[in-house]
């Protein structure tokens, strides 16, 4: 059925108008003034309220077994609660472990969204070790669509690989056309400080951020942008945390350096005290990299209105209570991560563009556009033009609520941001011109989700 949605204020990451939008067969076919409906259509008034491109978190994770355990969620809720929250497509992290086969691993992730889930989705695949049978596997991988790769420079021995192994990766990714995310922490470091703090009996959540401190990131991200600085090839350091990480970044750019920065919402918003709360309150907040000294958040917001910081992402990886227990005897074994898909939208919105920090083109740049171009997904998505998918969110800028436990859709039993106002959250949202969401409520069709193909980007 055909799709109007009048007198809407419509907001892209570079342009700003008042006006209507006609959707038919998924895609954006007409902008104007004064749109006239085809018989039958469907039509919904936006005077009052803000239109946005669908919102893209780059970087969740859904189907995730870690740590001795599986994170929460499944794509039938994690994709309906992205949805709630205005985010129309994000962009998991397929992770096999070290031991197991990427190809295997890749069609395995797949299988679990398929079908089940509610909004569109693409894989970045995460390479946890590189030989000749692998190569061939992410060749294969990349021709099926999935063009981004995934690194891990912490988590040794599970996820993370060597250097002979990151300088391959590149060069393949080099000669792909394929950009690699990666997590910039050196996981010798975390291991030795690690030891040490238990063997001083160190053993509470507090203890989690000086294992891995600022300087084991900011070493972390400089070696990233060493190796993409001698391959030629793309890189996107994912949740970035801290000063010294953002200073390594940015060197690297001012000399030529691909290099690509994403924070994650908890790092604007918490600081490490709370992961310093005693017993489970703080094992809630265990995350990597940790939650940091307030004073970084004021550079991370200046950056991200700058845009060096290019993408806001969550990280989202939900362990509940009961998990994160795991830990209760060393902090080592808490499961990292915490929710944040369904908040992170309405969360940028009102501490970011509210709160004075960012404007509403920067907001829908870093929280859809940006991780559309980075990723290959643009036009087709973080758009609103003609050809576009329909994907939309009308945003009710007079809402006024509290994150909330009680009423997330994230399969969790707590809420990292528990008790936080919000000004503002989505009205309808809309995938490929169906309409998903009205107010807070799921109304649409569970398995409408598509995987999305991508082209690599060649940088
Ligand atoms: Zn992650």
């Amino acid at each position: 059925m055909p799709l109007l949605i009048k007198n809407g204020e419509i907001v892209t990451a570079d342009s700003r108008w008042h006006g209507d939008i006609y959707v038919e067969d998924e895609t954006i076919a007409r902008l104007g003034q004064n749109l006239d409906a085809a018989p039958g259509a469907e039509v919904i008034d936006a005077a009052g309220k803000l239109v946005f491109p669908g919102f893209i978190d780059p970087h969740v994770h859904i189907y995730l077994p870690f740590m001795a355990t599986f994170a929460k969620d499944t794509h039938a809720t994690g994709s309906v609660a992205a949805l709630i929250g205005g985010t129309t497509t994000f962009i998991e992290m397929c992770c096999p472990s070290r031991g197991e086969d990427a190809l295997a691993g890749y069609l395995l992730w797949k299988s679990k969204a398929d079908g089940n889930s509610a909004c569109d989705y693409a894989f970045h695949m995460s390479v946890t070790r590189f030989d000749r049978q692998t190569q061939g596997q992410l060749r294969k991988i990349v021709a099926d669509g999935t063009a981004s790769f995934k690194v891990f420079l912490a988590y040794k021995n599970f996820f993370g690989i060597d250097d002979g192994e990151l300088y391959e990766v590149l060069a393949l990714a080099r000669e792909l056309g394929v950009i690699v995310t990666a997590h910039c922490e050196n996981a010798d470091l975390v291991a030795q400080l690690q030891q040490s703090l238990l063997a001083q009996g160190k053993t509470g959540p507090e203890w989690h951020e000086p294992s891995r401190p600022e300087s084991v990131e900011a070493e972390g991200t400089n070696h990233f942008a060493s190796f993409l600085e001698i391959t030629g090839a793309a890189g996107y350091v994912v949740h970035l945390s801290c000063a010294g990480a953002l200073d390594a970044a940015l060197r690297a750019r001012r000399r030529g350096v691909k290099i690509h920065v994403e924070s994650v919402l908890p790092h604007f918003l918490l600081d490490k005290s709370y992961a310093e709360r005693p017993g489970v309150e703080g094992m809630k907040h265990v995350m990597s990299p940790p939650l940091r000294d307030k004073r970084n958040q004021a550079v991370l917001w200046d950056a991200l209105a700058a845009g060096s910081i290019d993408t806001v992402g969550t990280d989202h990886c939900p362990f509940d209570i009961e998990q994160k227990l795991l830990g209760k005897d060393a902090f080592t074994q808490i499961p990292n991560g915490i929710p944040g898909l369904e908040e992170r939208v309405n969360l940028l919105y009102t501490y970011g563009v509210k709160a004075g920090r960012i404007n509403l083109h920067r907001f829908v740049d870093a929280a859809s556009t940006r991780a559309a171009k980075l990723f290959g997904l643009f036009p087709r998505k973080g758009a609103i033009a003609v050809g576009a998918d329909a994907d939309l969110v009308i945003y009710d800028p007079a809402y006024r609520g509290t994150v909330s436990a009680a009423t997330q859709h994230t399969n969790n039993n707590y809420n990292g941001f528990e008790g936080v106002p919000i000004e503002g959250r989505p009205s309808v949202v809309t995938v490929r011109g169906r309409v998903q969401v009205k107010d807070g409520v799921f109304v649409g069709d569970k398995s409408r989700g598509c995987f999305l193909k991508r082209n690599p980007s060649f940088f």
